[in-house]
């Protein structure tokens, strides 16, 4: 028994050797990624319902690594949260998506809800909505048109701490999204306090309207609750016709999915906005 136990300690402590090494390789890896600027936007359109007029992206980063191989933000994002790097990460996507913003308006002659997601890590760290302040200041960008996305999952614990910075960022005036709602423990509460100007509703949520006549009803009762508190809603994910019809049905403000685009590059995302609009 003595021995056994010896053995599975050594496994259990090479495994953990193996992983320590893989995420100290990967750590380097990002480290180097920055300084060689590998990462870069892409964006997804953000329609109206009804019109297919774009009114907006959303700003998704990536990751070509020196092999031309595309990263997806999920294998990334969470190393970059936890060593912090995602402060300095998040200011280059900041300023990198405002910039884009303020070409595309000298191009199109209009501007482009741009909207940006925000990490905890970046919200909490010291003087954030200086940096917005500033970002904004050098790029000349219309406050009004960029939007910074924040999930329910960051709130948690942190209520008291996030809000004066909301309400600084507000003061600003910069647009702040409530993203993934209904997938967090207090939704409402967060809905009540905060100074939200927009709301995501979560895939999870839209995936199946279509079978799930409860799915369907709640996503109903959340556009009407948004909608008599004068916010704006987004329903995100939506694949299908099936679910667009359903969710104009419902008067959802805007939409995003599959259905419409996927996640383009720069040179994709100007080619659609030329256009304008999808349909
Ligand atoms: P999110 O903010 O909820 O972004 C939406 C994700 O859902 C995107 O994945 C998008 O490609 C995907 N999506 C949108 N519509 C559909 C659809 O119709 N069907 C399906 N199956 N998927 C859809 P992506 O780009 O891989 O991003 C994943 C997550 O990574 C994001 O979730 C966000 O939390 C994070 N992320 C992405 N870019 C950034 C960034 O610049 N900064 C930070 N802090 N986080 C980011
Ligand atoms: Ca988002
Ligand atoms: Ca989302
Ligand atoms: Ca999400």
């Amino acid at each position: 028994a003595k021995e056994a136990g010896r053995n599975t300690w050594r496994m259990y402590d090479k495994s953990m050797s193996d992983s320590l090494y893989r995420r100290a390789a990967l750590e380097e890896k990002l480290k180097q990624a920055m300084a060689w600027r590998e990462f870069e936007l892409h964006y997804m359109p953000q329609i109206e319902s009804g019109t297919g007029v774009i009114r907006g992206v959303e700003a998704l980063v990536r990751w070509r690594d020196s092999d031309g191989q595309l990263i997806q933000p999920g294998d990334f994002i969470p190393l970059a949260e936890e060593t912090g790097m995602i402060v300095t990460l998040g200011e280059w996507i900041l300023r990198t998506a405002c910039q884009a913003q303020v070409n595309w308006k000298q191009q199109l002659g209009r501007d482009v809800l741009m909207s940006v997601n925000i990490s905890a890590v970046q919200l909490k760290a010291r003087d954030f909505a200086n940096t917005v302040r500033r970002i904004v200041w050098e790029t000349g960008i219309d406050p009004a048109y960029l939007e910074l996305e924040i999930t329910e999952s960051m709130l948690i614990e942190s209520m008291d701490s996030v809000k004066p910075v909301l309400d600084r960022l507000r003061e600003i005036g910069v647009q702040i999204a409530l993203d993934d709602f209904g997938t967090g423990y207090s939704s409402l509460n967060y809905l009540r306090l905060l100074p939200i100007t927009q709301l995501k509703i979560d895939k999870s949520f839209t995936n199946r309207l279509e079978e799930v006549e409860a799915d369907r009803t709640i996503v109903e009762s959340i556009i009407d609750l948004v909608h008599k508190l004068n916010l704006r809603v987004v329903a995100e994910g939506i694949e299908t016709e099936a679910q667009y019809r359903i969710l104009h049905e419902l008067q959802c403000d805007f939409l995003q999915g599959y259905l419409f685009s996927r996640p383009v590059d720069e040179e994709g995302i100007q080619n659609l906005l030329r256009v304008g609009r999808l349909e």
